[in-house]
């Protein structure tokens, strides 16, 4: 009867039941241990019963503000369907969690919305499998479904929330006289709904809340993927305590943060948006549907700076003799992996002309009290959003810092400094108003995994079970990193886009679309189904979603209007006078090596950056070039002093030619280029791959990105994967010194190498 969700070896489940019970807030209390590579500490979970809860999407958030708990009625279309509901109301003990989604007692008057809204689900899922999700064999309590990995759970407790003091006012009256299960709920569940323009006064309490002594140990186990909770008694997820603390530590080789050494040297950690996202750091609910917000005291050495995801610029405040601690918290509720933390040695690198002033000025834009009613221009669930706030919305550049390892520090004055203020005045002309109030900014090491997020989107990923759990598929596939075809596909799309309705009806729109949908979930075809709305007919031409969809995500391979973009490109001026160059080196390659008489020298054209990719390109299709045409080309471009993408493509002549002469050049790439250390690379797009693995993979890999190199801006290439190429390359040549070269690079690198590219390197070589 053990019927699980079907998942593969690289797939990533997350178990969290959110059906049931959903987090509103966590507090996080951890001191980060670089000696043992550890976070310790607690973690305080503050919840809501899903039939407590109001629906999420969007427009109807007030409807249940001030009415009693049970009148608020459960009516997601996801998991509370009839059949289960049905037999489990009328069959009393037998049935336990169905209680928790649906609310004990209720009479089943959604059953007919949940039956039309997910037939699929309604149909397929049986009462033994629902047991078996939530993990609940024979047992009658209600069970707290975590996601959680890699991390040491020490402790799980209740928190007695009734004893914080002023707290009775949510129970209505003015003092506390008989303490309940149910009284310390009802406060939590007032605490956790208390309106936006209290938001002040709420976080307060959450941090009193989360100090507050424990009532009672509560029963846990944990496997691979998920820390399960229980309470002897508590046999819905109503009954469950709503305000619980977690005493636990991470693990050293934890996948949710990286730690290791900075440009410095110095020894620092973060999150890197790994593929099992935050759920090695804390325990959490990962589904997407669980947005909540945070709040976090980081304890660190007082050498240390801690960034974090967070609204207020967090200074730190003195502990005991050499530990400070930093305080952030984030009023915007989110999913739980968009949490990040940053700890290492790194300076502040302070902008001359922007003063003190300047700061006091827009930091007081962070959200205060009464500004804030979420009417209106506003489709998200209560917070103190800043599009509410005039002065907010018209913030071109919020208050940021930007923190780099000493040794750039110049290089950030120089080059970084100067364009943050431009970047974030010219995001809000484009976008509108900045969704945070502030911003870190890190220059974080070379291995930093960059966009490899395997991040659980709005839209299903796969089968959701009745608890709320699901799988992402091949979520834990470590060439996925590799394989983000979805991202580049989005930003030519989008791009087509702009081209196809021009800058002026395309930025407007895009800044109407953020307004709109701030805050919330989205799917990409809410996206394309409003821009249709939105545009003029004529302009529309023959776009539909449908077609749109056809040809841009779910064709495979390059999409045609991309395809007739380059062919248009191939005819203009730059590209011609590459093409005439290609003509002159291979008409020197064909020349006879020993000739008396010297014929008339070719006469070269000096080439721009993006001309010399695309002359290699070329001569990357020659069957053969001789040592000699390859050491002239290297003089005549001084190719070995060039940027990572033409020494990228200079690197491949060199393996496919065997030009052993120039193999340290190889050497170089691989162990200086490996990881991002340009940020002109960040944030633009992933690149695309197809599959690593087998060696005739690595092949058709090559031959693919050579042809779609060919056709977008190099630019994008990040330059991690490229390398990763190249070890293709050096290894699937089958040449014994060129796989030497390969191994003994890999042996020098792979400790500053992120984990997932180290893995898919070591797979090629090994
Ligand atoms: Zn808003």
């Amino acid at each position: 009867m053990d019927v699980k969700l079907e998942t593969s070896w690289d797939d990533l489940p997350l178990m969290a039941n959110t059906s049931h019970i959903l987090v509103k807030h966590y507090v996080l209390d951890l001191d980060v241990d670089f000696e043992s590579q550890i976070f310790e500490g607690t973690i305080v979970l503050f919840f809501e019963s899903r039939n407590r809860l109001e629906k999420q999407s969007g427009s109807t958030k007030e409807t249940c503000r001030s009415e009693s708990n049970e009148a608020c009625r459960f009516s997601t279309p996801e998991p509370c369907h009839s059949p289960v509901t049905d037999t489990r109301t009328s069959s009393s003990k037998t049935g336990y969690n169905d209680f928790a989604i649906c609310g004990k007692g209720e009479k089943d008057t959604s059953g007919k919305d949940g039956n039309h809204d997910n037939p699929e689900q309604a149909s397929g899922i049986s009462s033994s499998k629902y047991c078996c999700d939530t993990g609940n064999h024979g047992s009658e309590d209600f069970l707290l479904v975590l996601d959680c990995c890699d991390l040491s759970v020490f402790k799980v407790e209740e928190v007695d929330v009734a004893v914080v003091p002023g707290i009775e006012t949510f129970t209505g009256s003015s003092q506390i006289a008989f303490v309940s299960e149910e009284l310390r709920n009802q406060i939590v569940h007032e605490l956790v709904t208390l309106p936006a323009d209290r938001w002040r006064e709420q976080f307060d309490y959450y941090a009193h809340c989360s100090q507050a002594p424990g009532c009672g140990e509560l029963l846990f186990d944990t496997d691979t993927w998920s820390l399960r909770i229980r309470k002897t008694g508590a046999q819905t997820a109503t009954d469950f305590p709503h305000a619980i603390r977690i005493w636990y530590s991470t693990k050293p080789q934890g996948r949710s943060v990286t730690w290791t050494s900075d440009q410095s040297g110095r020894p620092c950690v973060y999150t890197m948006g790994s593929p099992v996202n935050n759920r090695a750091l804390f325990p959490c609910q990962e589904p997407p549907v669980a947005m909540s917000t945070w709040q976090a005291t980081v304890g660190a050495a007082a050498s240390f700076v801690v960034l974090m995801s967070g609204e207020n610029p967090a200074k730190p405040t003195q502990l005991r003799e050499g530990r400070a601690s930093w305080h952030y918290y984030v009023t915007m509720p989110m999913p739980a992996s968009t949490f990040t933390i940053a700890v290492g040695s790194w300076a502040e690198m302070k902008p001359e002309i922007c003063s003190s002033e300047d700061l006091a000025a827009e930091t007081s834009l962070t959200p205060s009290e009464a500004d804030f009613r979420c009417v209106g221009v506003c489709g998200h669930m209560e917070y103190p959003c800043r599009f509410q706030n005039p002065s907010a919305t018209t913030q071109e550049v919020i208050p940021h810092r930007v923190f780099a390892p000493v040794c750039l520090q110049g290089a950030c004055y120089e080059t970084l400094l100067p364009l943050v203020r431009p970047c974030l005045s010219a995001a809000h002309s484009v976008l509108g108003t900045h969704p945070f109030s502030r911003l870190d900014i890190l220059v974080v090491p070379a291995n930093f995994p960059s966009l490899g997020m395997a991040r659980p989107n709005k839209e299903k990923t796969g089968h959701v079970s009745d608890s709320g759990s699901s799988v992402i598929k091949h979520g834990l596939n470590p060439e996925k990193v590799f394989m983000q075809v979805h991202y580049l596909k989005g930003y030519f799309l989008l791009r087509f886009l702009a081209q196809r309705l021009g800058d002026d009806t395309y930025f407007a729109f895009l800044r109407k679309f953020v307004h709109t949908f701030h805050g919330q979930l989205i799917l990409s075809q809410d996206f394309l189904q409003m821009l249709l709305e939105n545009i003029p007919e004529e302009k529309r031409l023959d776009l539909s979603v449908e077609n749109i969809f056809r040809d841009w995500l779910e064709s495979s391979g390059i999409p045609q209007p991309l395809q007739t973009e380059r062919q248009a490109r191939a005819e203009c001026g730059l590209a011609r006078r590459v093409g005439a160059e290609v003509h002159k080196w291979i008409r020197v390659s064909r020349r006879p090596q020993k000739r008396k008489r010297r014929e008339t020298e070719e006469v070269f054209e000096k080439l721009l950056p993006d001309q010399l990719v695309l002359l290699l390109e070329h001569l990357l299709e020659q069957k053969t070039l001789n040592p000699r045409t390859l050491q002239s080309l290297e003089r005549t471009y001084q190719l070995s002093q060039q940027d990572a993408e033409v020494r990228h493509r200079w690197c491949e002549l060199i393996v496919k030619h065997k030009y052993t002469k120039a193999y340290k050049d190889v050497e170089r790439f691989l162990q200086e280029d490996q990881g991002l250390e340009d940020s002109s690379c960040w944030g633009a797009t992933d690149m695309l791959v197809s599959r690593h693995t087998a060696l005739g993979g690595v092949l058709r890999l090559v031959t693919c990105t050579r042809y779609l190199r060919s056709c977008f801006q190099p630019r994008m290439l990040l330059w991690q994967a490229m390398g990763i190429y190249l070890y293709g390359e050096l290894m699937v040549s089958e040449d014994a010194r060129q796989q030497q070269v390969a191994r003994r690079c890999f042996e020098l690198t792979k400790e500053q190498m992120d984990r997932s590219s180290a893995q898919v390197v070591a797979e090629m070589l090994f």
